[in-house]
């Protein structure tokens, strides 16, 4: 048990010796406890998180319902395999179901998963309907779908791929389009016998929170026309973070599978693949599966979760969350034109296109660390602002203090 001043079983590691591989950069703090929109430091400092675990911690740190619901659960059962029924899932399912467009769910562990067994269910589909030729999905420049083999494969990123060898084939990664017409014009010009798919994030995260939205009904067209599927990733942009519950809302489309993760666990790691009435038959039994995908722990968390999250008037806040710090950025990006160059993205999910003259966003994050704030950086010298969609306006203006602290005197 760690008290709230103990350093716990853990002592600060000042000699910063380590056997874990070096893969992650990580910055220098270890956190040991969390309250809401707070994260305390095993030097007991309190930092506001505006990073959210990147988009993981929807309800924030400690949140007491998601709390209970774990500690009950953990009374009750952890595991039993889905060779049995299982209720929570079952639950979880209908609930995703009533919420969203999809019929049909199946439950995993991550969100790399959600990706890999979307794109499995998008091949196996054209296969039961006689096309076991469309298999490549159309991806496209900024895309960040994972770390597995197949998700590093299916973008044109040499950071992910390097030394890793033979990739797999099955993708067709677009480069970068001079603008969204040339985009939507270089989708089209992709779309081939072998295609299956197209595959976005609604707003990319990774990529530099690029909003591409307004795509989507061209994309649903241009799918529907080719008849191949629209897959979308909203492991980031979904559960709420937009202020809609999945971010292709705002486009009034619907999807035929999307894969969501992070904040559906609000911290416990769970994911999904969300798929329309017409996708039944692309897993069929025997064809996928998982041991600990959808067990109870993760189930039952989900569950409180969405009992939070999907009420509308708590997305109502997330959207007027949202504003108010876009609002404050744009302000920002007016005073301060040589350091913030741009506003970008919606709801509680932000960035902030920095100078690169001026500072590197890695910079950037590391003097609100030293602040006391957490933000995340992405591509394009964007911070990512994916704080808590519980975040109290008045955590807002801290945020948007700092921010302006460190525009004006850095
Ligand atoms: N897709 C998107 C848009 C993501 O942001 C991420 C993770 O950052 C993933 C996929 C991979 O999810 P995970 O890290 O849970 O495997």
């Amino acid at each position: 048990m760690i008290d709230s001043d103990s350093p716990g079983n853990f002592p600060p590691n000042t000699a910063h010796t380590t056997h874990l591989f070096g893969n992650y950069g990580r910055f220098d703090r270890a956190f040991l406890r969390g309250e809401g929109c707070w994260l305390i430091d095993e030097f007991g400092v309190r930092h506001l998180d505006a990073a959210a675990g990147i988009a993981v911690n929807s309800l924030g740190h400690a949140h007491p319902t998601l709390v209970a619901a774990l500690r009950d659960q953990a009374d009750m059962l952890w595991h039993c395999s889905n060779l049995y029924h299982i209720r929570s899932q079952e639950g979880l399912a209908d609930r995703l179901c009533a919420l969203s467009f999809a019929e049909h769910v199946l439950v995993c562990n991550s969100g790399v998963e959600a990706i890999e067994g979307m794109l499995k269910l998008a091949r196996r589909w054209h296969f039961e309907r006689g096309n076991p030729q469309r298999q490549r999905v159309i991806t496209l420049d900024g895309a960040f779908h994972g770390r597995s083999l197949a998700t590093i494969s299916a973008v044109n990123d040499p950071k992910l791929t390097h030394g890793f060898g033979q990739l797999l084939d099955g993708f067709r990664a677009l480069p970068a389009a001079a603008d969204r017409a040339a985009l939507l014009s270089a989708v089209e010009e992709a779309i081939a016998e072998d295609t299956a798919a197209i595959m976005l994030e609604p707003i990319q995260g990774e990529g530099g929170i690029v909003d591409l939205i307004d795509l989507l009904p061209d994309l649903r067209k241009l799918a529907d026309d080719h008849g191949i599927l629209l897959l979308l990733d909203e492991i980031q942009c979904g559960v709420g973070r937009t202020g809609k519950l999945y971010a292709h809302e705002w486009a009034g489309i619907v999807p035929d599978a999307l894969a969501t993760a992070k904040g559906l666990g609000g911290g416990f790691p769970i994911g999904a693949i969300l798929a329309g009435g017409h996708m039944l038959d692309g897993l069929p039994a025997g064809s996928h599966g998982t041991t600990f995908g959808g067990n109870p722990l993760g189930c039952t968390v989900a569950n409180a979760v969405l009992d939070e999250v999907a009420d509308p008037l708590f997305l109502a806040k997330v959207e007027t969350q949202g504003i108010l710090l876009a609002q404050a950025l744009r302000d920002f990006a007016a005073k301060y034109p040589d350091r913030l160059l741009e506003q970008r993205g919606r709801g509680l999910m932000q960035g902030m296109r920095l100078n690169p003259e001026w500072k590197s966003s890695i910079d950037a994050v590391r003097w609100l660390l030293e602040a006391g704030v957490l933000t995340v950086p992405a591509r394009d010298n964007i911070v990512r602002l994916l704080p808590p969609l519980i975040v109290l306006p008045a955590e807002i203006e801290l945020l948007i203090g700092k921010i302006e602290t460190m525009l004006t005197e850095a």
